[in-house]
């Protein structure tokens, strides 16, 4: 498993976690997919794998582009996204295209090449485990802000992963000698209150 912040919720991170690595993501992602609120989202299209196409909330087919080009193309954008499209003469007439397409004849879905890892990180985020890890990293990252904003720990000055090793050792070290210190004086204050 690993744990991670929004930055770490891109697709191609995500497609390499599960895909190559098998790691389990218990990462957060910024979703663009669900569009504005009062649109139809691609979590309102069912994704048919067997079939490589959605099903539109009217149930018809988003599917891609099958024209018979003469050199054949992966039909994969530079974004790492697969195009599928609705055809014009179903969107057309529908009833629920100004939910779903009000400024375009056909409504058109970016579909990740790693939508599967993308999926699974969905899906994790509603569970139980989800939980408990988004609370340990909420504690962490309390501290790297901390870091951050109080010890101004804003950059690293030594090089290389040895080098941010031995700094951020000292930097924990003196954030916990600091929480030590608190601590102690208040216990002083509480024994010379007592006595
Ligand atoms: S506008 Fe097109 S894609 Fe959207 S629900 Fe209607 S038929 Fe389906």
């Amino acid at each position: 498993m690993l744990i991670g912040d929004t930055g770490y919720g891109t697709a191609d991170l995500l497609g390499w976690l599960v895909e190559e690595k098998q790691i389990t993501p218990h990462i957060p992602m910024f979703d663009k997919s669900e569009g504005k609120q009062e649109l139809f989202g691609l979590s309102d299209f069912t994704w048919d794998p067997e079939q490589d196409h959605y099903l539109c909330p009217a149930g018809k087919s988003v599917g891609r582009n099958h024209r018979n080009f003469k050199n054949k193309r992966s039909g994969i954008t530079k974004k790492n996204t697969i195009i599928y499209r609705a055809s014009q003469s179903d969107c057309g007439p529908c009833p629920l295209k100004s939910q779903c397409s009000p400024t375009t004849p056909a409504r058109k879905i970016e579909r990740s090449i790693h939508e599967a890892a993308r999926d699974l990180a969905r899906s994790l985020k509603h569970t139980e485990e989800y939980a408990l890890s988004r609370n340990a990293r909420k504690k962490v990252e309390m501290l790297f802000g901390h870091l951050k904003r109080i010890m101004r720990f804003d950059r690293l000055r030594l090089r290389g992963p040895n080098g941010a090793d031995d700094e951020f050792l000292l930097a924990a070290t003196v954030q916990n000698l600091r929480k030590m210190a608190k601590l102690l004086g208040q216990s002083n204050e509480n024994l010379l209150v007592t006595t």
